[in-house]
C-alpha cells in the first residue's frame, strides 16, 4: 500500500458514510434477505457454495441479540426452502457475548439446533483477542453434542498453533484466515512472513489430524502454498475447501475452482454494514482510487 493510501485509511473515519456505503457496495450483498438469496443463487449457478452472514457485532442490548438470533434462524430456514449451497457464518458478539456468556450460548445453541434440524452447518466467526477464549469454549462445548458447528483460527496470534494442537485432539471443523483486528504484537505477529509461515503450519496440524479445513485466503502465495499441502497429504476434495470473501479478487476465486478445488465465498447482508465495510475497506490495496472514484461517481450523479 503506498504512504497516500496509508494516509487515505487513517482518515476513513471522517469519511461520509454514504460515501463509505458507496464504495462497499461491493463487498455487501445487500441491506435485506431476498438480495444475498439473489447473491448466493448466483455464485451456486457458476459453481460456488456459500455462507451468508447477518451483519452485525457488538451488540450490547439483549433485545437486539434476540432479534439477530430470529434473523439467522430465518436465513437457515430460507437456505433451505430455496434450496441453497449455503451455511451460516455468525459472531458472538452479534449473539450477546458483550452482554453475558450464558445469554450467548442458548442463543447460539438454538441456531446450532436449528440448522442440524435443515441438515445445515453454522461456522462460528472469531472475533478480537478479547474473545478468543470464550469463542473457542463455546466451540468445545457445543461440539460435545453438534457435529455441525465449526469455528475460525487466526493465523497472525500466536496462540493459536497451541489451541489448534488440542483442539484436533477431537473432529474439528475449522476455517483459517490470517486474522483482520488490530492485536498488540506481545499477542501476534505482526510480518507477513510470520503470519503465513504460522497459516501453513497450522494447515500442516490439521490435515496430519484429519480434521476439516476451510483455507480463507486471497493470498497467492498462501494458495500456492496449502496446494502443495494438499498433495503432500494426498487430501480428498471433501475434506477440505477454500474460501473467500465477496467482491475480494474474483479472478483468484475463479482459478482455485477450474483447478479442481471447491470454493465458499462469504456473503454478508444487513442493515449493520458499517463496521464491516471499514476493514474491508482498509485492506483494498488500492484504497484512495476506490474512495475518490466513489467520490467523483456520486458528484457526477451516478
Ligand atoms: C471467508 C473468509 C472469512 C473470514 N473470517 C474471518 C474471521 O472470522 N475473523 C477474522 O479475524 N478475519 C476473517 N477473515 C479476514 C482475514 O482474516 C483477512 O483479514 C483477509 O482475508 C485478508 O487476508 P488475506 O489472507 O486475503 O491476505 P492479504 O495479504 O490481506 O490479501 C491478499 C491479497 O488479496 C487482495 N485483497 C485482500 N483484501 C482485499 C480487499 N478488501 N479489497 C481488494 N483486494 C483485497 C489484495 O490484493 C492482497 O494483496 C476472513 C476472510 C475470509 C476470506
Amino acid at each position: 500500500m503506498s504512504l497516500f493510501d496509508k494516509l487515505v485509511v487513517k482518515s476513513l473515519p471522517l469519511v461520509p458514510k454514504p460515501v463509505v456505503r458507496y464504495f462497499s457496495k461491493r463487498y455487501i450483498a445487500g441491506e435485506h434477505l431476498p438480495e444475498a438469496i439473489y447473491a448466493v443463487r448466483d455464485l451456486n449457478g457458476i459453481g460456488f457454495m456459500a455462507t451468508m452472514d447477518v451483519l452485525g457485532e457488538s451488540v450490547t442490548e439483549k433485545e437486539l441479540a434476540v432479534n439477530m438470533l430470529r434473523e439467522c434462524k430465518e436465513v437457515l430456514t430460507k437456505i433451505k426452502q430455496e434450496n441453497l449451497d449455503s451455511n451460516l457464518s455468525i459472531k458472538l458478539t452479534q449473539l450477546g457475548l458483550e452482554i453475558d456468556y450464558e445469554f450467548t450460548l442458548r442463543n447460539v445453541r438454538e441456531i446450532v439446533e436449528h440448522a442440524q434440524s435443515l441438515e445445515n452447518f453454522v461456522r462460528i466467526d472469531m472475533e478480537d483477542s478479547s474473545t478468543t477464549d470464550q469463542t473457542l469454549e463455546m466451540y468445545k462445548t457445543l461440539r460435545k453434542k453438534f457435529s455441525n458447528v465449526g469455528v475460525a483460527l487466526q493465523s497472525y496470534l500466536r496462540r493459536t498453533e497451541k489451541d489448534v494442537t488440542e483442539l484436533v485432539k477431537k473432529p474439528s471443523n475449522f476455517r483459517l484466515c490470517k486474522g483482520i483486528y488490530v492485536e498488540p504484537e506481545k499477542i501476534a505477529f505482526k510480518k507477513r512472513e510470520e503470519i503465513n509461515e504460522s497459516f501453513l503450519r497450522i494447515i500442516e496440524i490439521i490435515f496430519e489430524a484429519g480434521s476439516y479445513v476451510g483455507i480463507a485466503t486471497h493470498d497467492d502465495d498462501l494458495i500456492t502454498g496449502s496446494y502443495r499441502l494438499i498433495e503432500k497429504y494426498n487430501m480428498k476434495p471433501d475434506q477440505y475447501e477454500f474460501q473467500m470473501l465477496l467482491g475480494v479478487r474474483p479472478d483468484l476465486r475463479d482459478q482455485v475452482l477450474r483447478d479442481g478445488h471447491r470454493m465458499r465465498i462469504y456473503v454478508p447482508f444487513g442493515t449493520y454494514w458499517y463496521q464491516y465495510s471499514v476493514r474491508r475497506l482498509k485492506e483494498n490495496p488500492k484504497m484512495a482510487g476506490t474512495i475518490f472514484k466513489a467520490i467523483l461517481s456520486r458528484k457526477n450523479g451516478k
